[in-house]
């Protein structure tokens, strides 16, 4: 989608910085990190969020939860980290496009996001 701000990342348009890419995955640092580390990890294909998530795309999705924990490991976040998908607004998604926050490098409180 032309106008999505991580479809627009995905292509290049709009400058991150990535830590991981293959085929179908993308992940890059958030902006405006809640923890030492704080990386988002999306599909290439524009899904809207979790209830975007189909039998005929959840193979996406799967192969996206074998790239986190290789993602964590790379990162070092050896004494565990966070995963998170807000899914509207009530849950405060602020982009529309499915992504999974991984938050680590500290303890973390329940507040976080
Ligand atoms: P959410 O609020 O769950 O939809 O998460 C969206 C995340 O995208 C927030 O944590 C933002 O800080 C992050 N974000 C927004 N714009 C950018 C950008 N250009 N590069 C990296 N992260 C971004």
């Amino acid at each position: 989608m032309s106008d999505c701000l991580f479809c627009r990342i995905v292509a290049g348009e709009i400058p991150s910085t990535k830590v991981y890419e293959d085929d179908t995955v993308f992940a890059f640092r958030d902006i405006a990190p809640q923890a030492p580390t704080h990386i988002l990890v999306i599909p290439k294909v524009h899904i809207p969020g979790c209830d975007g998530v189909t039998a005929e795309n959840s193979a996406l999705v799967a192969h996206i939860f074998e790239v986190i924990p290789a993602i964590a490991r790379a990162e070092g976040l050896t004494g565990g980290y966070r995963v998170v998908s807000n899914c509207g607004p009530d849950a405060g998604q602020t982009v529309p496009h499915l992504h999974f926050h991984i938050l680590g490098g500290k303890p973390l409180t329940l507040e976080m996001a």
